[in-house]
């Protein structure tokens, strides 16, 4: 019965909302999952992309420096005249479109072959690194320089691609190089969508920068093998990971892709904070609404419980207000006849005596008619105040049996206990001293009847409280203002015995 446990309304709003509370969270964090599994597939995806791109265009220039090496083996293509041996050792190169210019060397570094002009323009590249590289190892293949500025052609950051030259012999006989402008990856990095934080950068696979967006030139050609994410570049051939940005300190999720084949390594970098937006800002609209609905469910279950609680004290009280008589706030018959009841088991059970009292208060019809029914209500009133008195253990009940009729039950008593109560109240009342003219001693007298299961064998409650009433009587014929107890004659001759007084 909610009205007995009106709390339980409220440990339901509080057990309800904290569910809300948990499938929101639920959702919320299955959502930042998701945001960061897309920005992994759009960081993968964009590396594949670059990573697929570049290694094409690699494997058409270095066909262009193939193509180179094998007519210049071709001895029959050093008979033709100048112009047309160009035209057919740089043909295919023509159509690789980054490619800047395609130079070959003699093997001191002077450049003896020039893509875009002859005779060759008068240059020395034994000072490069892929010159070098080429020359102190035979089988460096195909070797991708470190940016640097052309000596000849337009002044644009560029990286080498170098194949060795070799005389019959082996020996080493010079090389041929292609340089690409850094600017390739500058548009290839150029126009994909990254957020405010992304970041791309292709790196040498020892740490140099070659391409970095957001372009800062000075960091190009800079090494970055020291650094947090280059260092976890270096593991694997893919992978992701979050670090912090070794510039600005910005917590990004970086991923990385190395270049089958060549030593170029391609990263992606996507903001924490981009990566989250979205979520974000559903997690606030979906928290601040589950606040809402939690706080919404709480009020409801606390109004509800406060409701719950007055009625269940309305119906307390109501319960008892059913039970007490108004004018003397002594239990009334109903009440008593409960009581009566329950009482008259538990002696039953324990077989300890049950005493019952009557009392009537004497001539009082006497007393209304010569003080008025108000102060016969008054004097009523006293009167029970006086018998509530006597009602001082647990299961005692004192009540107002009827119009100026009082009752006074008290478990555990015999007849000897009873009757020496009983003495007390009709002292008591005397003592009050209430005028009445009436009466033979001028002040308001009670008379009681005593019955109790110590005394005789009695078959139910009412049986007790009739011989009670019986001894009442007996206490009425005896001349009133005392205290009788039930014998066993009483029953028989009571209503014969004289009330009229
Ligand atoms: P006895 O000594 O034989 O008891 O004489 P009595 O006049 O008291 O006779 P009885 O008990 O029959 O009279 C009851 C009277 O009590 C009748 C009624 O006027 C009065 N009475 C009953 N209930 C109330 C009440 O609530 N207020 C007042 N003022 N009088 C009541
Ligand atoms: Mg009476
Ligand atoms: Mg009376």
């Amino acid at each position: 019965m909610l009205t007995r446990r009106p709390y339980l309304v409220l440990v339901v709003a509080i057990v309800l909302s904290a569910f809300v509370t948990l499938i929101a969270a639920w959702v919320m964090s299955e959502m930042r999952h998701d945001a960061l599994a897309s920005a992994r597939a759009a960081s993968y995806n964009m590396a594949l992309l670059f990573e697929r791109d570049t290694a094409r265009n690699l494997e058409v220039y270095d066909l262009s420096l193939q193509a180179v090496i094998d007519a210049l083996e071709d001895p029959r293509l050093a008979a033709l005249p100048a112009d047309i041996h160009q035209n057919v050792m740089f043909d295919r190169s023509a159509t690789a479109r980054d490619l800047g210019v395609i130079l070959v060397t003699d093997a001191a570094g002077n450049v003896v072959y020039d893509s875009r002009s002859i005779p060759p323009r008068k240059v020395n590249l034994a000072d490069r690194d892929y010159f070098l590289a080429q020359r102190d190892a035979a089988h460096v293949g195909l070797y991708i320089s470190r940016p640097f500025m052309p000596r000849v052609g337009p002044q644009e950051a560029s990286i080498g691609l170098s194949r060795r030259l070799s005389s019959p012999d082996g020996s080493f006989a010079g090389i041929v190089v292609g340089t690409m402008r850094l600017d390739y990856f500058r548009q290839l990095f150029s126009g994909v969508d990254l957020g405010t934080e992304g970041a791309l950068s292709l790196t040498l696979a020892d740490g140099t920068l070659l391409m970095q967006r957001p372009y800062v030139e000075s960091l190009i050609g800079s090494d970055q093998s020291a650094t947090v994410p280059f260092q976890r570049f270096g593991r694997d051939a893919s992978g992701g990971f979050f670090a912090n940005g070794p510039v600005d300190g910005v917590r990004r999720w970086f991923a990385f892709r190395r270049v089958q084949g060549y030593p170029l390594v391609f990263g992606v970098a996507l903001g924490a904070h981009d990566i989250y937006r979205e979520w974000r800002i559903r997690a606030w609209i979906i928290g601040g609404l589950t606040g809402v609905l939690d706080v919404a469910l709480i009020a409801l279950g606390v109004l509800f419980t406060r409701q719950l609680r007055r009625r269940g004290e309305l119906e307390q009280e109501l319960r008892e207000q059913a039970g007490t008589d108004p004018l003397t706030s002594l239990a009334n018959r109903r009440a008593f006849e409960a009581r009566a009841n329950s009482e008259w088991q538990r002696a039953r059970r324990t077989g300890n005596p049950l005493a019952l009292m009557m009392l009537d208060v004497d001539r009082f019809k006497l007393y209304n008619d010569r003080y008025g029914h108000p102060a016969g209500d008054g004097a009523l009133a006293s009167v029970a105040h006086a018998v509530g008195a006597h009602a001082r253990r647990v299961g005692d009940c004192a009540a107002r049996y009827g119009g100026e009729e009082f009752v006074l039950m008290l478990p555990d008593t015999d007849e000897a206990q009873a009757r020496v109560v009983a003495e007390q109240m009709r002292a008591a009342v005397e003592a009050l001293a209430m005028p009445h003219e009436g009466s033979p001693i001028g002040v308001l007298t009670v008379s009681v009847g005593v019955a109790s299961t110590s005394d005789g064998s009695f078959g139910s409650w009412r049986a007790l409280t009739q011989a009670a009433d019986d001894a009442l009587y007996a206490a009425k014929g005896a001349g009133r203002n005392r205290v009788m107890a039930w014998q066993p004659d009483l029953t028989n001759n009571a209503h014969g015995a004289g009330v009229a007084g």
